[in-house]
């Protein structure tokens, strides 16, 4: 890949607690910035009717341990979530140019119902990444909870509680924000 692959990471993934690019894989701790290939995620919380978002949580992790933990998943799960993408997903894809990608446009509405960011209260965003810049041909994509709700049931139950023990044992948000009952309601990786 060429300079021209890669433009800067945007504030809309920077860490929320450091207001910085995150620095290190939240599993193996390793050091993401020089020469590692790692994906962001962020959950988000709206109130209708106002423009303030709470990050639930985010994370960086390297795509070594985002591989290992997809094969965790049972292959039955695997199968139907790749399947449900498949079928959903008409992920845009944009010929590599010089401009950089717009960030914005791409995070502006669900990238399976279609729905306006505006119109949701929940949903999460994910980046691909190579060291400190974010990966072009990979654009960021938006994924609404009512998408979400729909791939939850793909997943077996023993799926689920190993992304369950995943989200205990990584991410502990915010006791004031609004925590999900069932944490892989929260937690998908794409
Ligand atoms: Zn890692």
């Amino acid at each position: 890949m060429s300079a021209s692959d890669f433009q800067g990471i945007p504030k809309v993934f920077y860490s929320y607690q450091t207001q910085k690019a995150f620095c290190n894989c939240l599993v193996c701790k390793c050091y993401l910035l020089d020469d590692e290939t790692y994906v962001i995620e962020k959950a988000y919380k709206k109130h209708l009717g106002y423009t303030a978002q709470d990050v639930i949580f985010d994370y960086a992790i390297c795509l070594a341990c985002a591989l290992k933990i997809r094969q965790e998943f049972s292959t039955d799960s695997l199968a139907k979530i790749d399947a449900y993408f498949s079928k959903h997903l008409v992920m845009s894809s944009i010929p590599l140019q010089r401009n950089p990608i717009d960030i914005d446009q791409c995070l502006t509405q669900c990238a399976i119902k279609k729905t306006s960011v505006t119109e949701l209260t929940n949903y999460q965003i994910y980046g691909h990444f190579h060291g400190n810049k974010l990966i072009k041909s990979i654009s960021p994509y938006l994924i609404s909870q009512s998408a979400i709700e729909e791939i939850i049931p793909l997943i077996s139950n023993d799926t689920q509680d190993m992304l369950n023990d995943f989200y205990n044992c990584h991410l502990n948000p915010d006791p004031e924000m609004f925590v999900p009952k069932q944490p892989s309601d929260q937690l998908i990786f794409i």
